[in-house]
């Protein structure tokens, strides 16, 4: 193809306030239709909005974790538009003097993807349609919503997805937003373009509204650049439109024809009075700025000598990590930190995902994962029974230790009964001995499986490996 995508993304992110942005009803996820509403939030005549200090000061947080420049006056507009689901019949949104400007991501060392702007904004209510008839619920209306706009630079669907990766590992992080995508409080719009290689000069966009998996962002993305490149490429042109993915067809539709800023007609909210942040409010955020993801991965790889991948898998999610130090904290340093890391993350992750544990007080908890890595370190257990142990714990709690207790799974490390094992498996196979003899060194590995099967995994390894490399040497002579 002799274009190019470039895209730009735009995030919707609710704040984790308890109340809503400029009144006091609350943000409880799943409550029943119409249940979280006040006269505010339902633009009844003669109320008037108070802004929440809390969503601006973890909006300032976010801000000052991405580097951006803080407006220290900023302006509430009305965004003026008819829809059911907007009561008001305008939304209140930062427009020409949003309280944050530039700033950056980092998706990993080498890529960084640098912002436009962050502005706070309310969310509007939902429309429900029946077979019959439409329904309109507001109690999102007036949820706390910070809107993360990036610079049209990113150019593949990948690279976008892996961009709302980290931005949402980061509002995580700073304990901001919980970034549930399923729960529609982290929902992406994406502008996508064409240009010719070579040229600087952006295309015609459309923008995909919406998006609420990572899937769904690079299979909306890609199939865009498919549709706007045969379009282009058959000397056609791209009209600009407001467009809808459709999941199960893979396929994006038109919802609007694109509207332009001024048919908002936005003006400054007059029930609102400019938002101020002084120095010391600022300062005093930032001195409460948690460790960031990048800072977190590049300590880990430091203090506890892991692999950069696992650092950066570790430190993905906030809960994750903690739960990786706690456990590694309590292990005694009787296994070395790059095998809890192996065990969080190839053993306790994929169960903790496919279950959806929450991680903060997951079923098997730190102290249990760090009793059965202690076996392992005191090598109670091989780490082939260690797995064994660990299913058994997910059936049903139990600790590690009377796990082994009551299936008597301690490993063999007595000399005698594992030399006296050997001899039976070495003399029930005379073929294999007479071809190892002959050099099939390879046969090694089968004498290892026979003692370790009859043993049911229970045999030290280590010995079992010393022991039969001696018997096997003997037979030679
Ligand atoms: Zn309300």
């Amino acid at each position: 193809m002799q274009f190019e995508p470039i895209i730009g993304l735009e995030v919707h992110c609710q704040l984790a306030t308890r109340s809503k942005l400029f009144c006091s009803c609350a943000t409880t996820f799943g409550v029943a239709a119409n249940h979280q509403v006040c006269p505010v939030c339902l633009g009844m005549p003669g109320t008037l909005p108070v802004i929440n200090t809390l969503a601006v000061d973890y909006a300032v947080r976010l801000a000052l974790a991405v580097g951006a420049k803080l407006n220290t006056r900023s302006i509430f507009s009305r965004k003026q538009y008819f829809y059911p689901d907007l009561p008001k019949g305008y939304q209140i949104t930062q427009y020409d003097q949003p309280y944050c400007e530039g700033g950056e991501i980092t998706v990993d060392q080498n890529t960084r993807v640098r912002l436009t702007r962050i502005h706070l904004e309310e969310d509007a209510g939902k429309n429900l349609h029946g077979s019959d008839a439409s329904y309109c619920d507001y109690n999102r209306a007036g949820m706390p919503l910070v809107e993360i706009v990036s610079q049209p630079e990113i150019t593949s669907a990948v690279a976008a997805a892996d961009y709302l990766r980290s931005l949402r590992s980061l509002v995580r992080h700073l304990g901001i937003s919980d970034g549930n995508l399923e729960e529609g409080s982290f929902r992406c719009d994406a502008n996508v373009s064409l240009r010719l290689k070579g040229t600087t000069k952006l295309g015609t966009r459309c923008e995909i509204k919406n998006l609420n998996s990572f899937r769904n962002v690079e299979r909306a993305i890609n199939y865009e650049i498919q549709r706007q490149g045969d379009i282009l490429e058959q000397g056609g042109q791209i009209v600009q439109h407001t467009l809808l993915f459709d999941a199960d067809s893979g396929r994006t539709a038109p919802m609007r024809a694109k509207e332009e800023s001024h048919d908002y007609r936005y003006m400054p909210d007059p029930d609102l009075p400019p938002l101020c942040l002084s120095a010391d409010r600022i300062e005093k955020i930032s001195k409460e700025l948690p460790e960031l993801p990048q800072a977190m991965a590049a300590r880990f790889i430091e203090t506890y000598s892991i692999p950069d991948s696992s650092a950066t898998l570790l430190t993905s999610d906030r809960d994750l990590a903690a739960y990786f130090e706690s456990v590694n904290s309590m292990v005694d340093g009787k296994v070395a930190a790059k095998i809890v890391a192996n065990w969080v993350i190839g053993e306790f992750l994929p169960v903790a995902t496919e279950l959806k544990w929450d991680l903060t007080k997951p079923n098997i908890d730190a102290a249990h994962l760090a009793g059965l890595l202690k076996l392992l370190g005191d090598d109670v257990i091989s780490s082939k029974i260690a797995k064994t142990v660990f299913e058994e714990m997910l059936k049903n709690g139990e600790s590690a230790k009377d796990i082994v207790d009551r299936l008597g799974l301690t490993q063999v490390t007595d000399q005698s009964s594992i030399t006296a094992l050997i001899d039976q498996v070495i003399d029930a196979n005379p073929e294999q001995l007479r071809q190892f003899l002959s050099g099939k060194e390879k046969i090694f590995g089968f004498f290892v499986g026979q003692v370790m099967k009859l043993s049911h995994g229970k045999m030290n390894p280590a010995l079992v490996n010393s022991i039969l490399t001696e018997k096997l040497a003997q037979r030679r002579e």
